[in-house]
Formats: C-alpha cells, sequence, structure tokens
C-alpha cells in the first residue's frame, strides 16, 4: 500500500483527514462521487480548532472565499509532493452536492447535537469539512475517530437552554425558528450561534470571534437571498 505523509496538512490547519475505500462507502455514496469507479480511495480533510484560520488570515487572501482558496492551495501542493503522478480529482469545494456529515459519521467526527452542527469528544463542536478528494492511490483506510458522542453524557443539555428562540426544545430542531430569529435585526444570533457558544465541550478549540462571523455571516447572507 501506498504510505503518504499529512503533515504539511497538519502545518496548514487541514488537520483532520479521513481515508476511505470508495468499495467499502455505502453504494449511493460511492456512486455519487465516482459514477464510473475511476478511483480508490476518498480522502475527507477537514480542520480542528484555530489554526486553520490563522494560515487563512496569514495569507491575506484578495477572495470572497479565502478558506476555499487556501484549501484548494494547499491540497494541491500536497498531492504534488506526496502523491505525484497519481490521478486524483477534487470533488468538494466545487459544484458536486457531496453528502459531508454522512461521510463524518463514517470518519468518527460527526455525532448529532441538538443545533445540528457536528460534535465529537475530540473538538467539541469546532470542526469542518474542507475537502474531498477521490484517488487512484492505494492508500490503507483510516480507522474512524474515537469516542461516544459528547450529547450522551451532557445531562443539562446547556445548548438547548440557551437558545433564544427556542429552536432546540421540541423533539427535533426547527429550523423554522432558527431563521427567523436570525434574521431579526436585534438577534444575537446574526453571527453566531448562541446554542452553539454554549457547549463546554473542548472550548480551548472554539474559533476566535472572527472566525466564528465569518461563517455565520455566509449563513445568514444565503438565508437572506433565499428568504427575499
Ligand atoms: S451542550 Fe451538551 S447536548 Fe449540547 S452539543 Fe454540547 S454536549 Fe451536546
Ligand atoms: S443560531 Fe441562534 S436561533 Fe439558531 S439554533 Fe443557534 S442559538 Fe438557536
Amino acid at each position: 500500500m501506498t504510505r503518504v505523509d499529512f503533515s504539511a496538512l497538519d502545518a496548514a490547519g487541514l488537520n483532520l483527514q479521513a481515508v476511505f475505500s470508495l468499495a467499502a462507502l455505502p453504494g449511493d455514496v460511492a456512486a455519487a462521487l465516482d459514477p464510473e469507479g475511476r478511483h480508490r480511495r476518498l480522502i475527507l480533510i477537514g480542520h480542528g480548532g484555530r489554526t486553520l484560520w490563522e494560515r487563512v488570515k496569514a495569507a491575506d487572501l484578495a477572495t470572497e472565499h479565502p478558506i476555499d482558496e487556501f484549501t484548494r492551495a494547499r491540497v494541491a501542493e500536497w498531492l504534488a509532493a506526496q502523491l505525484p503522478g497519481v490521478a486524483h480529482e477534487l470533488v468538494y469545494p466545487g459544484d458536486t452536492p457531496v453528502g459531508l456529515q454522512a461521510l463524518g459519521r463514517l470518519a468518527g467526527w460527526h455525532h448529532e447535537s441538538p443545533f445540528r452542527v457536528g460534535v465529537n469528544a475530540e473538538w467539541g463542536s469546532w470542526f469542518a469539512y474542507r475537502a474531498v478528494l477521490l484517488t487512484d492511490a492505494d492508500l490503507p483506510p483510516s480507522e474512524p475517530l474515537a469516542g461516544d458522542s459528547p450529547c450522551a453524557t451532557c445531562a443539562e443539555l446547556p445548548c438547548v437552554a440557551a437558545c433564544p428562540a427556542e429552536a432546540l426544545s421540541g423533539d427535533e430542531f426547527s429550523l423554522q425558528r432558527c431563521i427567523a430569529y436570525r434574521r431579526l435585526s436585534d438577534s444575537r444570533c446574526r453571527v453566531t450561534c448562541v446554542a452553539r457558544t454554549s457547549c463546554p465541550v473542548r472550548p480551548e478549540h472554539r474559533y476566535d470571534d472572527a472566525q466564528i462571523a465569518h461563517s455565520y455571516a455566509r449563513s445568514l447572507a444565503m438565508i437572506e437571498r433565499w428568504g427575499g
């Protein structure tokens, strides 16, 4: 099997990597991403914690999507160094719909939280998906991230209590309540999620306020665009 060194991605803040055999993925997932069966492996790349944002800020990219641009560049460099000449395809970021949370579940990164963002014992909710690669390289598939959902032993549910829209109080997350509240001019959630920032798991990895605002300003802009 081909061995690769992920340390250059780690140093760039792209410090979560999971390698899947495409043949071992659920058929619909593999078929959606690689309909012609051209590749052997899928590499899911994410970031955990604050390092990526620090590197992106230092790169000072003049683009509307600095994290995606930064990720594309670092992944291209990593591929050139580690898998030169090996066929590959970057399917995310891109136009292909990718079930990122489904892959995150398989990687052990994503456990359900009341506020719909994935959570795990190592990073809390402070991680995200940054790239999905398909490759011909015969890489060893990785083991899922260990650890049960922190929510399973969270008795007080501070995230549920903190949501000002009570969007987490019913049997299911109410996207409608969340969106309606976020759109209010005096909303506390225009550029953050108060429920998410109230979760006590792994606070040392919490994004800085600028990164949180960057992420939630983008989602609010989409809400405003769809909502008219
Ligand atoms: S506050 Fe508790 S229930 Fe809410 S996401 Fe964190 S661990 Fe899970
Ligand atoms: S963004 Fe605000 S309203 Fe929506 S779930 Fe989070 S805390 Fe609740």
